[in-house]
């Protein structure tokens, strides 16, 4: 009786507010300054805070966990290590986090990965071979670190993937981007994917956080074969025909 209810629930997480980042089209960013929005509060998930809401039991119920943010980075989370440990090792879950990657340092996420091993997939954001074209979006990230760190959690048995979102400054490059993406040892799915945020125009305007006048603006490609469409990013079916489910070990 308990078998039959044993992990049939997919868990999506927020676990934190904070974010190094200031993407311009992000929920959480204020377009003025690109610090947070006034109205969020900074909050976060402590590892006392997670068992009590998941305790073994309720674990147990779990074949997998989502961790994306729609407030924040996840991995800006203190407790992030121990909270995926403690689903990993003590619930026997796969964990899947989506994370700029410009946090912590190459020993954290090599440490981080081999405590994941193939329980573990992390998708990283890659938007540029140059610091200039990555961070036009990723804004306040750095682009020598995040491939450090990608490189560095390579290295383990982990899964890394890749998250790519497509403007006008960056379509030209999208090869050269993924060649990027595979030099830093990435095996998995990359996701090229247009920015759906143009709703008032085809130019998207911001203040960055060093007070100048900046611009965001939209794709003109369409059909580059490397984009996969817009990723319906909960659609397990979605990510079930495009394979991107393949490592999930509880299936
Ligand atoms: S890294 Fe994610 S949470 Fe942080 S500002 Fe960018 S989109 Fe938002």
């Amino acid at each position: 009786m308990v078998e039959m209810y044993r992990r049939p629930l997919t868990g999506w997480l927020d676990l934190s507010t904070y974010c190094n980042a200031g993407c311009p089209q992000c929920h959480r960013t204020n377009i003025n300054g690109l610090d947070k929005v006034n109205w969020l509060q900074l909050i976060q998930w402590t590892f006392d805070d997670f068992k009590k809401a998941y305790p073994l039991r309720m674990l147990n119920m779990h074949k997998r966990f989502e961790i994306c943010g729609t407030w924040g980075d996840p991995m800006m989370n203190k407790h992030i290590f121990k909270i995926c440990e403690y689903i990993i090792k003590d619930g026997d879950c796969d964990v899947q986090i989506n994370t700029n990657g410009s946090t912590r340092n190459p020993e954290w996420w090599w440490e981080f990965g081999v405590m994941g091993g193939e329980k573990l997939q992390v998708w990283f954001d890659v938007d540029g071979i140059t610091q200039e074209m990555h961070s036009l979006y990723r804004q306040k990230t750095d682009l020598n670190l995040v491939k450090e760190n990608i490189e560095s959690y390579c290295m383990t048995n982990a899964n890394a993937c890749a998250h790519v979102i497509v403007f006008k400054h960056n379509q030209d490059y999208l090869y050269e981007i993924e060649e990027l993406i595979r030099s830093l040892g990435i095996k998995g799915e990359i996701i090229f994917e247009l920015s759906n945020r143009f709703s008032k125009g085809e130019t998207f305007k911001f203040v960055n956080d060093k007070g100048i006048n900046q611009e965001l603006e939209q794709a003109t490609i369409k059909d580059h074969p490397l984009i996969n469409g817009q990723n319906p990013i909960r659609d397990h079916t979605w990510k079930k025909k495009k394979g991107i489910l393949k490592h999930e070990l509880h299936d």
